[in-house]
This record gives structure tokens, C-alpha cells and sequence, in this order.
């Protein structure tokens, strides 16, 4: 923590403040660049934290009696109703629409029905009005416009969106595209809602958030929880109404390629790590083809990366998310265990009950050996403890601070290296720029570009930051690091956070940028 910094309030004495703590890259790289004070302050807390609540109106639920719950209905007469109205959820409960209520001959008892077309019974839990807390955090717009995603998850904190926003700063920064750094989202688990639900709580939220962002003011994007679907509501709220709508398309990245989206970005951070893990192994001039990987986390970024990585000849052996973990030591077929993920019954979307690889422990996973972990799930995942007993030579961040301060430091003592996540998921925002530049110019540019463009600015600020690290001031095709270097040695993660913080310094320096 440096000098200038004021705490910032914890929920509780015991419970770890994670903004505070990712700051402290932030502050060791300040203390080493010798930031201006001023620069400092602006950049400790964010410029704006938003938070607002939006309600919506459910259905009724329809949920399953346990068997001690089920003395009394024995003799109920099962109800013939059934159709697109019901909407099974992970959690074993049914989304019933009214229509379907009354489609069919229905058997009440006390609020309790069994079906005829499923097993057991059920209690009917009445729908009404729930209320959701929703957040915007605007860290800081010295380089451009506010961007980041939009994270759905139960457990989202105005603490977490503070140190999640922060990053978008340094990312954008890293990924040298005109983006400040913003992050936000809903405190919900949307596996708990049905379409039509998620889509009024994204159309409220939308209305709240809509005079806090603009193509040119704040740009929000897809993170946990969120996809393509949610950026085209988010989309179609915005712009309704507006006479220059197709102005306005590039208020969010991340849209699907038929509504004005760029080819690339489903893939782009998966693809973007992969560049870098190509870098570490030309660098360590060892082949990636026939090196062993494990990956955390089989959502948009975790499975991307297993495509991309396998394509490279690599193999994939152990897979964990949510709700399993598979391992395989001869190599998952990434392929197959995307189609089962995508299974229509597969309500968890998870690669639990994949057939062809065998279930482990949780705790298993992280003691696989393999040259190369990717940690693509959620934050904290890699602690101290987890650290010690990792058999790899790499752990290459696909996930947001997948690494704990104390972990960092059992890495560097174990030699194993790390891809910082600032660089290693900054493809995601590096192609959303891509996105947001072909809606400004009306364009649609092939794959086969978007890719080339990245791994041209993925790989030549990969160099940047190994230089800085390495103290290796060069200059070559594609990079010149002879104005970052630090004149000596250092992690790996405070190198890149000083190339973010060179780059946001100029426009300070350069311009006199203040809030
Ligand atoms: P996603 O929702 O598509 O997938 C998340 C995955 O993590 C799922 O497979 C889920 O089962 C798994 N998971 C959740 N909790 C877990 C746990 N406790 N243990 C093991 N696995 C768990 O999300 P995503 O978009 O792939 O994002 C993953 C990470 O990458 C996040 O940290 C996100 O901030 C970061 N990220 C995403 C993007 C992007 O473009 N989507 C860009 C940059 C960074």
C-alpha cells in the first residue's frame, strides 16, 4: 500500500478486502516508475460508483418435494399439463407460465401438484415481484471511454466490481486500445431465471444504466454470467427510440456477429491467451505441441482456450468448472466435451457426466501434472495452499485475478512462471475494440484479419512486458521496449502494470488530463 492511499471500508473486520489487495500491484509499480502523487490519487479509487436496484415480476415456480415432504399427497390425481411454458431449471424447480396452469385439468391440493408427465411432486411457489441490486463502477477514463464487462454471479460485491474495474484500467492500457477501465453487473445467479425473466431484468437494468454509458462515454461488454444475447438486449434498449439508433451500435461489444458484432470475439480472450502461451514456449524454446495442459473453468474463456490450444497440438488433460472435474491423461476431446457441455438436458452446462474421461476430486485437479495450468474461472481460485501443490511449469491467467498475493509469492518461490491475467485476457477487449471500431465505420472485417490484428498487439505487448521483467531493452519488428525498461529486474505482474502505467501517465503528463 502506498503512501498516498486511504483505506477503503471493508464489509467486515475479518473478511478480506479483495479492491485494496489487488491494488497493491498498482502501488509497488507507482513506488518504482516514481508516479506523480497527483497521477496516484486520481488513479487509487475509481472516478464513479454507481449502484441502483431493478425489480422484476417472476412466474411461479414449480418446486420438487423432497420425500420426507410427500406424506398427505399420496392419493393427489396427477395433472395432464405440459409444453413450452414449463421451464426446467438447474436446480431441479420448473418455471410454469400461467397459460400453462390453465391449459390442462389441474389437481391442487394446498398448493401442491404432481404431474403426469414427470416424476413426483411438486409445491407451487407463487411468483411475484423480486428486487436486484445492480452496479457500475467507472474506475477511470484518461485514455477513452469507460469499458468492461457485465458480470451476473451471486456473489458480486461493490468491493469486487472496484478491484475488477481498476484492471479494465491497466488492461486497456496494456492492450494499448483508447478504453479506460469500468465493471459491473448484477448480483443474481442468472441459471435461476427463465429467458423471458432474464430479459425484463436486462431491459430494467438497461433503463437505469443507460445515462451512465454511450458509445463514446461507457462501453459495457459480456463477463460471467453474461453472452451475446444479454449485449443484444442491452442493445435494443438503448437504441429504442433513439431516430440515429445505428449510430449507437457500438455501446456494447460483444454482440453477435449478425447485429453488428465482429468475428473473433466469442473466442478472442481464449485465443489472445493462447498467443501468449505460444510466446512463453518459444521463449522457453520448448515445443507447445505434446505439452500437457489443465484448465479451470470450461465457460467462454476456458473452452475457447482448449479449442485453441489443442489446435497447437497441446493436450488437454483435466478440466474443472462448477459442478465437476474431468481428467483424462491421454487428452480430453475438447470438441466432445463442448457438445456435452451444450446438451439441451445438460441444465448445469457443466462437463460433469462427460463419459469419456473419469470424474475426480475437486481437490484432485490442482495436483495434475502438466506443463501448463489455466485458471479460467472465477477469482482466488489458485491461493497459497493450492499453490504449493501445482506440478506445472506455467499457470497462464485466462480468469480475473485468479492468483492470490500469497500464492504469487509461492509461485516465484516454486519457479513456476505466470502470464499475468492483464495480458493474458486482454484479448477479449482488444477485439471488442476491433467491434466497436467496425460500428463506428460500418464495417465487417473477416476472421481471418480480427485474428491477425490481434496476435500482432497481443504478442508485441507480451514482448513489452517479458522486456520489462527481463530488464531487456530491444527493439525489434514488432516492439520496442527501450523506453519501459526499469534498469532492473522484476515480477512478471509489476512489469505489466508498469507498461499500463506509462502509458496512462503520458496522457497526464502529455495532455494534463484531470478529473
Ligand atoms: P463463463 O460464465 O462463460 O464461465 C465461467 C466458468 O467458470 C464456468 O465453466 C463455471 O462452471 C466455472 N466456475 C465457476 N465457479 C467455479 C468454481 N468455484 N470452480 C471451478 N469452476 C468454476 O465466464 P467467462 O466469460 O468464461 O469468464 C471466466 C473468467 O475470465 C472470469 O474471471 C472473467 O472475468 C474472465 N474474463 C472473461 C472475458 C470474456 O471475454 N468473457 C474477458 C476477460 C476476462
Amino acid at each position: 500500500m502506498g503512501p498516498m492511499s486511504e483505506p477503503h471500508p471493508a464489509t467486515s473486520e475479518n473478511e478480506k478486502n479483495v479492491f485494496d489487495e489487488s491494488m497493491e500491484v498498482f502501488h509497488a509499480a507507482a513506488d518504482l516508475i516514481g508516479l506523480a502523487p497527483r497521477i496516484r490519487l486520481e488513479l487509487e479509487q475509481p472516478d464513479y460508483e454507481h449502484i441502483f436496484y431493478v425489480t422484476t415480476r417472476l412466474d411461479d415456480r414449480l418446486v420438487p418435494l423432497r420425500d420426507a415432504e410427500t406424506a398427505g399427497f399420496a392419493d393427489l390425481v396427477p395433472s395432464a399439463f405440459e409444453g413450452p411454458g414449463l421451464t426446467p431449471l438447474f436446480n431441479g424447480k420448473i418455471i410454469v407460465r400461467p397459460e400453462v396452469l390453465r391449459s390442462g385439468a389441474l389437481h391442487v391440493r394446498d398448493g401442491h401438484v404432481r404431474m403426469a408427465h414427470r416424476p413426483g411432486l411438486y409445491r407451487i411457489e407463487p411468483g411475484g415481484f423480486v428486487r436486484l441490486k445492480g452496479y457500475r463502477v467507472q474506475h477511470n477514463q484518461a485514455r477513452g471511454p469507460y469499458k468492461g464487462g457485465l458480470r451476473f454471479h451471486k456473489a458480486v460485491t461493490l468491493d469486487l466490481f472496484n478491484a475488477l474495474a481498476a484492471e479494465m484500467t491497466w488492461k486497456t492500457a496494456i492492450a494499448d486500445v483508447p478504453f479506460g477501465g469500468a465493471k459491473g453487473g448484477i448480483r443474481m445467479d442468472p441459471r435461476e431465471y427463465g429467458k423471458e425473466e432474464l430479459e425484463n431484468i436486462v431491459l430494467r437494468f438497461t433503463y437505469k444504466l443507460k445515462q451512465l454509458i454511450g458509445p463514446n462515454i461507457d462501453i459495457p461488454a459480456p463477463d460471467v454470467g453474461t453472452n451475446g444475447e444479454v449485449m443484444a438486449w442491452l442493445l435494443r434498449q438503448y437504441t429504442d427510440g433513439e431516430r440515429e439508433r445505428h449510430e449507437l451500435r457500438s455501446v456494447v461489444t460483444g454482440k453477435d456477429v449478425r447485429i453488428g458484432g465482429s468475428e473473433g470475439r466469442v473466442k478472442a480472450t481464449g485465443r489472445g491467451l493462447a498467443y501468449c502461451i505460444e510466446e512463453w514456449f518459444n521463449d522457453a524454446r520448448e515445443p507447445i505441441a505434446g505439452s500437457r495442459f489443465t484448465v479451470q473453468g470450461f465457460g467462454n474463456v476456458g473452452s475457447a482456450a482448449a479449442e485453441i490450444l489443442t489446435g497447437l497440438g497441446a493436450l488437454c488433460v483435466a478440466v474443472q468448472d462448477a459442478d465437476g472435474t474431468v481428467y483424462d491423461p491421454k487428452g480430453i476431446d475438447v470438441a466432445k466435451l463442448q457438445a456435452h457441455v451444450e446438451r439441451p438436458d445438460n441444465l448445469k452446462r457443466s462437463v460433469a457426466g462427460y463419459g469419456e474421461a473419469q470424474a475426480i476430486s475437486a481437490r484432485d485437479f490442482w495436483e495434475i501434472e502438466a506443463e501448463l495450468c489455466v485458471p479460467a474461472a472465477l477469482g482466488g481460485a489458485i491461493t497459497a495452499e493450492v499453490a504449493e501443490r501445482l506440478r506445472v511449469k506455467l499457470v497462464a491467467e485466462g480468469a480475473n485475478r485468479p492468483t492470490t498475493p500469497e500464492a504469487d509469492l509461492v509461485l516465484a518461490r516454486r519457479k513456476i512462471d505466470v502470464i499475468p491475467d492483464i495480458i493474458g485476457n486482454a484479448g477479449g477487449v482488444t477485439v471488442s475494440y476491433y467491434e466497436w471500431i467496425q460500428n463506428k465505420r460500418m464495417e465487417h472485417w473477416p476472421e481471418a484479419e480480427v485474428n491477425a490484428r490481434l496476435e500482432r498487439a497481443i504478442k508485441g505487448n507480451y514482448h513489452l512486458i517479458q522486456d520489462i521483467a527481463a530488464n531487456r531493452p530491444r527493439r525489434t519488428a514488432d516492439h520496442d521496449s527501450r523506453g519501459f525498461v526499469l534498469g532492473r529486474e522484476v515480477p512478471v505482474r509489476t512489469a505489466a502494470m508498469v507498461l499500463a502505467l506509462r502509458r496512462i501517465e503520458a496522457h497526464y503528463m502529455l495532455e494534463g488530463f484531470s478529473q
